[in-house]
């Protein structure tokens, strides 16, 4: 039997910390215990178990949580791959992994010391406590709370506080006496969901322990005599169902929510947390067309027939899926993972943070029935860790999610796919800052399963890849039903300029095409790839600008919520009436975003039903969903809308879409702007076309002539693929090259500066022969969310090399003793603001 275990705790650190096994105990490789850290208690995952004793003393596991390993050894050794090749802390890579928070309950309890009794007892005696400082009512709370501990062994601090009503700052102070003492008994739920559930305490109970009412009086006796009817009516349903009710049953009453709170306090009802059998919410959506009613292409059943191979052979492949859009891909990812289901294997869909709305798993329900489970961002903490027993139990062998379903515990896992794999969404923006998509090839090739990544405009990486002949290269060249591509038609702003004498937001030109369109009553969509009314407050007396208090960035102007908006962390601040610099009155909104792009078309075409689909508008993938359905059904005449609308699947009737200013991203200085503008127009343009008529792109641009925007307008992928490379190439940009950005940041400017200088002196004296290191500069935006921030590019065409420099660079952090949270190590960045 070991004696020792190391485990990864979610902390930012890299290590794991070694504890000792008492005996009788057996802790599993790959499971969780609950083990001490400094002064709390936390849950972790063993990593290894030994009998090498550590030089430091060790600290005792508490508790074994797990009978079997939560990560098997695949997911392990993914998890390991992750925090080496990320350079992310293991256990907060594992914490990522495992979405079980929810059956790890953080709770701190009181109980009471001997000096706490002593001091009750005297006070007793006396009748009133010796001299103190304390006013006389807040000694007589503290008894209060003595008197509610000595009958009780601990107690949640929490419940202390709601019976006892004793502030937070008294609290602390009776914990400096020694009267009280604090501990951690935070503790593992069971596994299964838990519901609260109400318990009926019959009257002598009540009565035996003595509630407290607000005064701290104790009621007289004959509690029946003292409920008034609502909780007559509680107490009545809950005895008539012999005394134990989920507390949601009892919502359905009708009684105010406070009602159960004061019988709480009163100690006629205790809550407790019961597991509860997860039943599957059946998808209350009506069954839409299967997507298998139409006939395969011959490039369907071709795709379809490489991919099956390559599952049967039953080891690693990587296939691009390159279709463009309308070409049936999502159609071949079904029929691919139902192949795989029937035999008996298992496969993972990964698709964008919104491409998983109601529709789409209603088509996978439809298709898979129980079998599949579906992860996306409104499920509760504890409906995510159910769909992961779901999983792991065997029960779900189809999963479909976004990021995270990389991660899915699926056993023989056959088929990973990996739906718009260019999208950012796949991107983790903290720690750990993996990548889902390059996650997933990893996966595959650690358990020996194909990897489909699909996309109409995929990331230069993985198309170079497939050049290179990584990956096979499928292509869908054609719209389902051979349906042409739209005609894209490009408007230059400067000359709208010139001949207009003024700046306009839409062209004459698309003026022009969208009341023909709505004349002949078909739809429109228009993409401004910006919220808010207008990007930017101006002073016309001193210049300046509005800026966020926390970031150096615009405040957006929100005209219908009536507020400013900060789009990076969400600063709220009142519209200004006048400069917040010199108090001038001339202040200015100016630049245009989709709300007032919106109220625009809508003072130009008074008689169209418009609606907006973005963030503001847009709260979950329901209303996302319910924005398209209006257009499909055609209760809306025009849809505006942000990158979102560019995103919409199955939109049949758009015959013209214009595009107002896709082309801002050029503008940033951002290696991959060319790139993410190709993507952009591309996407929006698929949305044009109705049966066999192609439709019509309207693209208002200020960069006509630039390579991105040409390429686009002629549906030309192959042709921007070539040219954006030769400029990766000359730049050592990524296919090319490995690239990191290290940022420092600090709420204090002169913390960065000197960390940030420390680690630049500290490269330039490192010999790191082939990578380049530049910086540190200023990032981009200079500061965010109350950070001061500046980085370093790294970029070499060796990782290897570039990882070892990085792993040295976190050493000298440590040695420093900078914070390591402080220091933001991003291996592959994609936002390299
Ligand atoms: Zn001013
Ligand atoms: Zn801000």
């Amino acid at each position: 039997m070991p004696l020792f275990c190391d485990v990864a705790l979610a902390v930012p650190l890299d290590m794991v910390f070694t504890y000792a096994i008492p005996p009788g105990m057996e802790p599993v490789v790959g499971g969780r215990v609950l083990v001490p850290f400094r002064q709390q208690r936390m849950s972790g995952i063993v990593v290894e178990s030994h009998d090498r004793p550590p030089q430091v003393k060790t600290k005792k596991v508490i508790e074994a949580l797990d009978l079997s390993p939560v990560l098997d050894e695949h997911l392990l050794n993914l998890g390991k791959w992750i925090a080496d090749y990320y350079l992310a802390p293991v256990g907060e890579v594992f914490r990522t992994m495992l979405p079980l928070s929810a059956e790890f309950k953080r709770a701190i309890a009181c109980r009471i010391t001997d000096e706490g009794r002593l001091a009750l007892h005297l006070a007793g005696m006396s009748g009133s406590p010796a001299r103190s400082k304390r006013t006389p009512e807040q000694q007589l709370i503290e008894f209060r709370v003595l008197d509610y501990l000595a009958a009780r062994e601990s107690v949640r601090e929490e419940s202390v506080r709601g019976v006892t009503r004793v502030a937070k700052a008294l609290l602390n102070g009776m914990v400096r006496k020694k009267w009280i003492a604090r501990e951690d008994v935070s503790a593992a739920r069971d596994a299964a969901r838990l519901v609260k559930v109400a318990v009926l305490l019959d009257a002598e109970t009540a009565e035996a322990s003595p509630p407290l009412d607000g005064r701290g009086a104790r009621p007289s006796t004959g509690i029946a005599k003292k409920l008034n009817g609502n909780q007559r009516t509680l107490i009545e349903t809950l005895a008539a169902s012999g005394g134990r009710l989920p507390v949601e049953a009892l919502r359905a009453l009708d009684v105010p929510r406070t009602t159960l709170s004061t019988l709480v306090r009163r100690g006629l009802i205790e809550l407790v947390d019961e597991p509860q059998d997860f039943t599957v919410s059946v998808s209350k959506l009506k069954p839409r067309q299967s997507p298998f009613e139409f006939e395969f292409s011959a490039a369907q059943n071709e795709a379809l027939g490489k991919i099956g191979e390559g599952v049967l052979s039953r080891k690693f492949g990587g296939l691009l899926l390159h279709g463009i859009t309308g070409s049936g891909k999502t159609a071949v990812y079904l029929a691919c993972m139902r192949q795989v289901l029937e035999q008996g294997r298992s496969s993972i869909l990964l698709v964008p943070e919104i491409g998983l709305t109601p529709a789409v798993a209603a088509d996978l329900h439809q298709v898979f029935g129980d079998e599949v489970a579906i992860l996306h961002s409104g499920l509760s903490d504890a409906e995510r860790a159910e769909q992961w027993h779901r999983i792991r139990r065997g029960e779900a062998r189809v999963v479909a999610g976004t990021r995270s379903a990389v991660f899915a515990p699926v056993s023989d896992l056959a088929l990973i796919i990996v739906d718009e794999e260019q999208d950012s969404s796949y991107k983790q923006e903290e720690t750990p800052r993996y990548h889902a998509r390059d996650v997933a090839v990893m996966r595959a090739k650690m358990a020996g399963a194909v990897v489909v990544l699909g996309s109409a405009t995929p990331s230069l990486e993985s198309y170079y890849n497939a050049k290179k002949n990584k990956y096979a290269l499928l292509e869908l060249p054609d719209r389902v039903e051979r349906r042409p591509l739209p005609e894209v038609e490009i408007v230059d702003m400067r000359q709208e300029f010139q001949e207009t004498g003024q700046e306009q937001v839409i062209s004459r030109k698309l003026a022009e095409e969208i009341r023909e369109r709505l004349e002949k009553k078909e739809q429109v969509m228009v993409l401004l790839n910006r919220r808010g009314y207008s990007p930017v407050v101006l002073c016309r007396a001193c210049g300046k600008t509005l800026q966020c208090k926390n970031c150096a960035v615009s405040m957006t102007h929100h005209k219908r919520e009536r507020k400013m908006e900060c789009h990076y962390c969400g600063h709220v601040e009142r519209i200004p009436d006048k400069c917040a610099h010199c108090g001038s009155e001339y202040v200015y909104f100016v630049g245009t975003g989709s709300e007032k792009l919106e109220e625009l078309l809508h003072g130009m075409f008074p008689q169209a039903r418009i609606g907006r689909l973005d963030r503001d508008t847009v709260r979950g993938r329901e209303d996302f969903e319910h924005a398209l359905n209006a257009l499909n059904e055609g209760a809306l005449d025009m849809l505006v809308g942000t990158q979102m609308i560019a995103k919409g699947h199955d939109i049949h009737g758009v015959t013209l879409v214009g595009v107002i200013g896709a082309d801002m991203a050029l503008g940033l200085p951002d290696f991959r702007a060319a790139e993410r503008t190709f993507q952009l127009l591309t996407q929006v343009a698929g949305r044009a076309g109705r049966g066999q008529s192609p439709g019509k792109v309207v693209l208002q641009t200020y960069f006509q002539e630039h390579y991105a925007v040409q390429f686009a307008a002629r549906h030309d992928f192959a042709g921007f693929y070539d040219k954006e490379l030769q400029f990766r190439a000359w730049m050592h940009y990524p296919p090319y090259s490995a690239i990191a950005n290290v940022l420092i940041r600090s709420e204090k400017l002169d913390e960065a500066l000197t960390w940030s200088g420390e680690l630049g002196r500290w490269f330039e004296k490192t010999r790191h022969e082939g990578i380049r290191v530049l910086g540190p500069a200023a990032a981009p935006i200079t500061r965010l969310k109350r950070d001061y921030r500046y980085h370093f590019i790294l970029k070499s065409p060796s990782r290897e090399k570039m990882n070892a420099l990085l792993r040295a660079m976190l050493a000298e952090v440590a040695a420093r003793k900078i914070p390591r949270t402080q220091v933001i190590v991003d291996v592959d960045a994609v936002w390299l603001m």
